[in-house]
């Protein structure tokens, strides 16, 4: 017998001090007031001071906001942190793609992944959740239950880790090398909107660390009910994990498909608020030989997308670890790419980026919680056989 809890919409209680990193405008404001830094009627203009020094400059430190007074700046220093979470591992790989293992809290442990010359000229790809709920069968993370969901600042604090890792603080104006956020890392965005929603405000704030939220896109495999909120809240880019055309095969891909069918799913992305030739969506289409790579099945899938400003991704299978997958052969992708894009649907073949470090799509997983899967493997086979 097993026993699961739902902890699709759990943050586990942040215990010590407040990192004000992870605050928006307005909460900035009340927590100075809270915590009697300053009075209500000056917490506007501290709050801004105090913004450029987190966002733009990057500090860690209050004692270098060189225009906040001393005793303001032990104050500060008394109730809250800017402190930077430790960095457990650091990768570079061949191509240079960049993974970083971040232990936010004890056992928390979430990747993020650089990807130069991707977007505008980079991209990181960060995680919202440590694991996740959905089980999607290609996916690594899927196999790694969902300890909890991040909190906004855990995920602001990937964005700083990687700038801090480049170099790029005060924020240039120009020639940067991070300038695209994509949610495809650890965990289901949707299932974490409040925090997600709060994490772009602030990273999109033009006295901080101001990337343009139309260079941020959320991936959701389809939590049908937030997409209208995900729009209207952040106005991000949207990526759909679509992976197959009918309803049987998504099931079984995207078991979360069985609560949120294709026809369902179609009838949200639709609706997505602001969907236009200028902002199109994006749909993930993971390349499985023999399993949804036939022509027909491009096919299929023009059929299912018609009508909609759309682009397709089509991602070459991520092998890891465990899985039984295979990865379409190169021939098959070109073909099936050559059908959408026949019916004039842009789709690019992704280049799988950091295989050699386990920084490609679907292969990410923190290696505390790996090693607790497996034990769990052992002693579920421990009872197996014992039965
Ligand atoms: N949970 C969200 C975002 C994270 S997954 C979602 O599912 O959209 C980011 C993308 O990587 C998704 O499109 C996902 O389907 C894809 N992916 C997962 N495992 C993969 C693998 N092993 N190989 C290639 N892509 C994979
Ligand atoms: Fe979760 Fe996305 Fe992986 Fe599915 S593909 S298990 S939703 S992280």
């Amino acid at each position: 017998m097993s026993l699961s809890l739902d902890l699709t919409r759990t943050t586990a209680a942040v215990t010590g001090p407040v990192n004000l990193a992870g605050l928006t405008r307005a909460g900035l404001r009340q927590a100075l007031v809270d915590a009697g830094v300053c009075p209500p009627e000056k917490a506007k203009m501290r709050a801004t001071q105090i913004w450029g020094w987190i966002h733009h400059h990057g500090v860690t430190d209050f004692a270098l906001m060189s225009n906040v007074a001393k005793d303001m700046q032990a104050k500060l220093a008394e109730a809250f942190t800017l402190a930077r979470p430790e960095i457990v591992e650091r990768q570079v790989s061949k191509d240079g793609t960049r993974k970083y293992l971040i232990r936010t809290a004890p056992g928390i442990e979430v990747e993020a992944v650089y990807i130069p010359d991707v977007g505008r000229a980079g991209a990181l790809c960060v995680s919202s959740q440590v694991g996740c709920t959905l089980n999607c069968t290609f996916c690594h993370t899927g196999t790694q239950k969902l300890v909890r969901n991040l909190t906004a600042a855990e995920i602001v604090a990937q964005v700083q880790v990687c700038r801090d890792d480049l170099g790029e603080w005060p924020s240039p104006m120009e020639d940067r090398r991070l300038s695209n956020i994509v949610f495809m890392g650890m965990g289901e965005p949707l299932y974490n909107l409040d925090h997600v929603a709060d994490a772009i405000e602030i990273i999109s704030d033009p006295e901080g660390i101001a990337l343009s939220r139309r260079r941020m896109t959320v991936s959701t495999s389809g939590v049908v009910p937030q997409l209208g909120p995900l729009g209207d809240r952040t106005q991000a880019m949207l990526a759909i994990s679509l992976h197959a055309t009918n309803d049987a095969l998504r099931d079984v891909l995207v078991p979360l498909n069985k609560k949120y069918n294709l026809e369902a799913l179609m009838a949200g992305i639709r609706a997505y608020p602001g969907l236009s030739n200028a902002r199109r969506v994006t749909f993930e289409y993971v390349m499985l030989k023999g399993v949804n790579d036939s022509p027909d099945e491009a096919r299929a899938l023009v059929k299912l997308i018609e009508g909609i400003p759309a682009k397709v991704n089509l991602i070459p299978f991520n092998p890891w670890p465990g899985t039984d997958y295979q990865c379409s052969d190169w021939g098959t992708i070109e073909r099936f790419a050559a059908i959408l894009n026949k019916a004039g649907f842009a789709s690019p073949i992704r280049t799988p980026r950091g295989r050699d470090i386990l920084a490609a799509c679907g292969q990410l997983k923190s290696e505390s919680e790996k090693v607790r899967a497996s034990a769990l493997r052992k002693a579920e086979q421990t009872t197996v056989e014992a039965a």
